[in-house]
């Protein structure tokens, strides 16, 4: 699949969550969810074409978790503090440490797991304010990196760029001028 996701990617490892929760997304032929991840993670080989070497390929028992976590960190979106991360910290727990080559704390998940592991780097972002900038399209779902000043980046593009891309924002620009179009009746 993702390669084409690769559109807008955040910085280092919290491009792995990006992909991570871009494993799910509105199809542009159907506009239905489309679930790549059970895919992705029927292969140690393919997960590890998408990912880096931090986040583990989930075992078969594992998927259901890690498949209500993107989920859940899905609808955390968008906001500096997410309410919902102490609930997913509750279930996957994950330690301070201090990282000597950056200088700073960084967090690991307790024990391997695909979950810990993603949730451990969610957390990184959210204390260095990297999070914030973590965005879904409203238009295909697709996460981006918003690096605008403001985070006033709405759409994961205006131009298709490609054939997997969307041109959500020039879509939503002419369904709203072909609604203020329509003539009142
Ligand atoms: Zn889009």
């Amino acid at each position: 699949m993702v390669k084409e996701y690769a559109r807008n990617p955040a910085p280092g490892l919290l491009d792995d969550v990006r992909t991570f929760l871009n494993t799910r997304t509105i199809s542009h032929d159907t506009r239905g969810p489309v679930d790549d991840l059970t895919d992705i993670a029927s292969s140690s080989q393919q997960w590890h074409a998408e990912f880096s070497d931090v986040v583990s390929c989930p075992t078969g028992d594992e998927l259901p978790g890690v498949r209500a976590l993107r989920d859940g960190i899905r609808r955390e979106l968008g906001g500096h503090h997410p309410p919902g991360l102490q609930d997913w910290l509750d279930m996957y727990p994950v330690e301070a440490y201090f990282d000597a080559d950056t200088a700073t704390i960084r967090h690991r998940a307790r024990g391997n797991t695909c979950a810990g592991n993603v949730l451990a780097i969610v957390v990184d972002a959210v204390s260095d304010g990297q999070w914030r900038r973590l965005r879904a399209c409203p238009g295909c779902e697709r996460v981006f990196y918003d690096r605008s000043p403001n985070l006033s980046r709405v759409w994961c593009g205006m131009y298709a760029n490609g054939p997997a891309g969307r041109a959500c924002g020039t879509i939503a620009k002419v369904a709203a001028h072909r609604a203020r179009q329509r003539p009142i009746r």
